[in-house]
């Protein structure tokens, strides 16, 4: 590739032509462990974005800034690792998969899940019930969030939320939605959309788990920060003695020493946890709210809860199937792999995603010893002479990731450019 902007160029001779498409953290591992096997691969990885990192930079909570710092290991992929970064690219938009298999030896599809898992109960049009995907979009800064923060109803999410799930996920949103200014210090949230959503902090966040404490998904340490938080006061029903476990015992010991401060002068935000419920369906109300109809497995115990705004933070799944950019079940050959979220659904941290991607890496590289891929297909550079006047290399992102840290403002770490064309401008791209 010949990078006048000075990105570390492939050096491809006698190596596997191999596209990564997609890179979060599975695409970025993946490539790490080919580039291991084979020094002279000559390896692209495709991002429909300009920025890389995929659920890092926009999934990954802003207040969280230890987890995105993998990033940096990532980073040097690129610098010094000899893997090309081919940005603002869209495979299945801007190149068709089918010539992306024409041109490599070896196809990764890393391209995650971007959509919330939807309810599936039934709420009238009107409810506000989104995704904890797509609010942590908005509140990272992500391009496609503007329709999140302008479907926003006046006054933003209100002040009575109800967060449906009790992974790491949802623990996020109660986290960022009950914290006050000081706990998002060193941040990168986007302060705009911050402000927009939640211009009051809110009274109540009521969290609805479909498991028993003794089986909540979320991790202890995570919980234990919700519970850290001052000026919450905590609470939980269905909470039994029968529940064991770090949760549940943590739990326990939390809210007997949080009530003492519940009725507190300085509480602000009441977060109840309740286990063993699921919503039923979602009703509207009289002042423009949504009563949410919460139900035990069994039937035996039912709560009500009135709401602003509910948040589902459930899983996630495949774009629309009219999305031309989501993989089909026929983005598939005999030199075509998949690793991290989208091969294995919406679990498991950025860590899991290393131990998948060793395991597709070794997959791979067994095929090739057993003779069923072979190299010569060119590559990128069959492709750079239609691609160059839109790929945002490295380098590009580097201007990019300057630009952000040097207009962070005080208490932030940076702040992100928002706005495609913006991005473009500033990494210097025609
Ligand atoms: C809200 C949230 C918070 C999280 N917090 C943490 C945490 O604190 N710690 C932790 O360890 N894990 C966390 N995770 C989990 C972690 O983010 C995932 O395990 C990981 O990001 C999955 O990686 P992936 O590479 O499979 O997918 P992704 O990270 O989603 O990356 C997929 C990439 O593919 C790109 N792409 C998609 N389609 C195309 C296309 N057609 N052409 C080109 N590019 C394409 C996307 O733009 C994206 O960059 C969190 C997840 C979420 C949703």
């Amino acid at each position: 590739m010949s990078d006048k902007d000075g990105a570390a160029a492939p050096t491809c001779a006698g190596g596997p032509s191999i596209a990564v498409i997609g890179s979060g953290p599975s695409g970025c591992y993946v490539a790490q462990f080919l580039g291991k096997q084979w020094p002279n691969a000559d390896i692209t990885i495709f991002e429909r974005l300009p920025t890389p990192y995929g659920l890092i930079r926009y999934g990954v909570a802003p207040d969280h800034q230890g987890s995105k710092a993998v990033t940096k290991q990532f980073d040097r992929l690129f610098t010094t690792g000899g893997v090309r970064f081919a940005g603002n690219v869209t495979v299945g938009r801007d190149v068709e998969f089918e010539r992306i298999t024409e041109l490599f030896d070896i196809v990764i599809l890393a391209t995650g899940l971007p959509a919330d898992r939807e309810l599936g109960v039934p709420h009238p049009a009107n409810a506000t019930v989104i995704g904890a995907g797509a609010l942590l979009r908005a509140l990272n800064g992500h391009p496609d969030a503007i329709a999140l923060h302008s479907s926003a109803k006046h006054g933003g999410l209100g002040r009575r939320l109800v967060v449906v799930g009790m992974g790491n996920v949802a623990i996020d949103v109660v986290r960022l939605l009950s914290k006050e200014a000081r706990g998002l210090i060193g941040s990168d949230i986007d302060d705009r959309v911050h402000q927009l959503l939640l211009p009051e902090s809110p009274t109540s966040i009521e969290v609805l788990s479909r498991s028993s404490a003794g089986q909540a998904k979320c991790d202890v340490s995570m919980l234990r920060e919700v519970l850290s938080i001052p000026n919450i006061a905590a609470t939980a029903t269905g909470l039994t003695p029968h529940d064991d476990g770090p949760v549940a015992e943590m739990l326990r010991n939390a809210f007997t020493e949080s009530s003492e401060t519940a009725d507190g002068a300085g509480t602000r935000t009441k977060v109840a946890f309740h286990f063993g419920l699921s919503p039923e369906r979602i009703e509207g109300t009289a002042g423009g709210g949504s009563r949410v109809h919460a139900v035990s497995e069994d039937g035996s115990r039912r709560l009500n809860l009135d709401a602003d705004t509910i948040v589902t933070a459930i899983g996630f799944t495949h774009g629309g199937e009219a999305d031309p950019c989501c993989p089909s079940p026929t983005w598939s050959g005999a030199h075509v792999y998949r690793v991290g979220w989208l091969s294995r659904g919406s679990v498991g941290t950025i860590a899991e995603n290393r131990k998948q991607a060793r395991t597709v890496a070794d997959m791979i590289v067994n095929d090739v010893n057993g003779g069923r891929i072979s190299f010569g297909r060119p590559g990128f550079r069959a492709l750079e002479p239609s691609m160059h006047a839109r790929v945002v290399s490295f380098a590009h992102w580097q201007r990019i990731e300057e630009f952000e840290l040097s207009s962070a403002p005080p208490d932030r770490c940076r702040r992100k450019i928002t706005d495609v064309d913006h991005m473009l401008a500033v990494a210097g791209c025609p």
